[in-house]
């Protein structure tokens, strides 16, 4: 069969699927079923392997299932509710799972029954991700470890946890991390709210005391955890930042409402307006474009690129919005109860609607998932082929490191 004939069948597969998606969707179903259904049907991840939610595929089709699903008012919000989950845990367990694994986790994963978060920052590692302290000793049939995560988005709501540990000391960083998943619900693991600027703890600092992790839940091999956790942050740029959003949702939208609703005339502020829109439109067209080319596997370094601008020109749209609420934007509407989000599918930002709350969380953009000076980095040394930056402890054991 020729290329053409060959794409023009798989798009004709993806449709009938879909088909049969819209129609069990009209049916008196809950939402938990329209995702368990579409993962049955391949859907959910077009190219992963069958038995994982997936067609085997190009990723280029998800695009068609995706705006067919919004189209046909089908909600996506479990891939929001989930992000950690679906935008990071399924491809790496895809990628490094056992069969056992991949049929375990990954289909409540996608209806968002089992919500899961990212342990890897600790108090003392960040950027320098590698450095972590947390350990995990083998005991004979399984793991115990001891330390301290933090900035655990949903930590608090989650019963799987993707958690890196160090298991070898005396080999230079990169080399001794471990993977593994966690049962948040295991004796041990404790989960502490952390709030934020907005007032609400999104996150949390998790401890560690005992936990014991059966041999079975590593993921990739001993030794492994670093590959592991790359894959994980790979993923975790094109989740945040490479999304391919309904066009005027978000930022623009906000903005346009926020214009529209105040009658401003000002000229200039409609230009500085226009040029946002513009901006926020290109890197949405250049996250399709990256999608339609996207092969199958792990995504390179140019996922650092739609990161890095998606933070920065979400944070300039907020700023923007801050000021045309002129003296108003002082005033903080949601008050600064101490809240953290719950299950509601039906937003999409955690909740925030007014101009100050979005203004303050995105501030965080340019930090979470690598801040915009390590994705300025990474595209200065992976795509601009740049010198790299003296690593004077690469070769040094990590127990000889020192640190604060
Ligand atoms: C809202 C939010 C949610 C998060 N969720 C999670 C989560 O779910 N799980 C998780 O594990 N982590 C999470 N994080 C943590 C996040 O990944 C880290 O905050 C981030 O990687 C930066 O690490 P750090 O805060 O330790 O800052 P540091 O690494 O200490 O950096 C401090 C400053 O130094 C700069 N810097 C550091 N190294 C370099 C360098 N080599 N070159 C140039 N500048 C450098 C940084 O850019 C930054 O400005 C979250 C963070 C936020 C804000």
């Amino acid at each position: 069969m020729s290329d053409t004939s060959v794409q023009d069948s798989v798009e004709v597969l993806v449709k009938e699927k879909l088909d049969q998606l819209v129609s069990f969707a009209k049916n008196e179903v809950s939402l938990t079923e329209v995702w368990g259904k579409q993962f049955d049907l391949g859907l959910a991840w077009v190219h992963f392997p069958e038995e994982a939610g997936g067609l085997g595929v190009d990723p280029k089709y998800q695009l068609l299932i995706n705006e067919t699903l919004r189209k046909e008012g089908i909600s996506y919000q479990n891939r929001v509710a989930n992000i950690l989950g679906i935008g990071m845990g399924a491809p790496t367990i895809v990628e490094y799972g056992t069969p056992e694994q991949i049929k375990k986790y990954l289909r409540p994963m996608f209806t968002a029954e089992e919500i899961w978060c990212q342990m890897f920052s600790e108090p003392g590692s960040g950027s320098d991700l590698a450095s972590l302290s947390t350990k995990a000793v083998d005991d004979g049939d399984g793991y115990i470890v001891n330390g301290q995560k933090v900035w655990t988005t949903l930590g608090h709501l989650a019963k799987y946890g993707l958690l890196v540990t160090r298991t070898d000391p005396e080999v230079p960083k990169h080399r001794g991390l471990t993977f593994f998943i966690v049962d948040m619900e295991s004796e041990g693991v404790e989960v502490r709210p952390l709030r934020q600027i907005t007032g609400e703890a999104e996150f949390n600092e998790i401890y560690f005391t005992d936990v014991k992790i059966p041999k079975e839940n590593m993921l990739g091999e001993l030794g492994d955890g670093w590959r592991v956790s790359l894959t994980v942050l790979m993923n975790e740029r094109v989740a945040i930042g490479g999304n391919v959003r309904e066009r005027g949702s978000g930022a623009p939208g906000h903005l346009i409402q926020l214009w529209k609703e105040r009658q401003l005339e000002d000229p200039v502020i409609k230009d500085r307006l226009i040029q946002l829109w513009i901006e926020q439109e290109s890197v949405r067209l250049t996250n399709m474009r990256a999608t339609e080319l996207r092969e199958k596997g792990t995504p390179g370094p140019e996922g650092s690129t739609s990161k890095l601008y998606e933070a920065e020109i979400n944070k300039a749209s907020y700023e923007f919005g801050m000021e045309l609420l002129g003296n108003d934007g002082l005033l903080f509407p949601r008050g600064y109860e101490l809240t953290q989000p719950d299950l509601n599918f039906d937003n999409e930002t955690f909740g925030f609607t007014d101009t100050q709350s979005l203004f303050l969380r995105s501030r965080a953009n340019s930090i979470e998932g690598g801040t915009s000076e390590i994705m300025r980095n990474i595209i200065a040394e992976r795509v601009l082929g740049l010198p790299s930056e003296p690593k004077l402890d690469k070769d040094k054991a990590w127990k000889d490191i020192p640190r604060s």
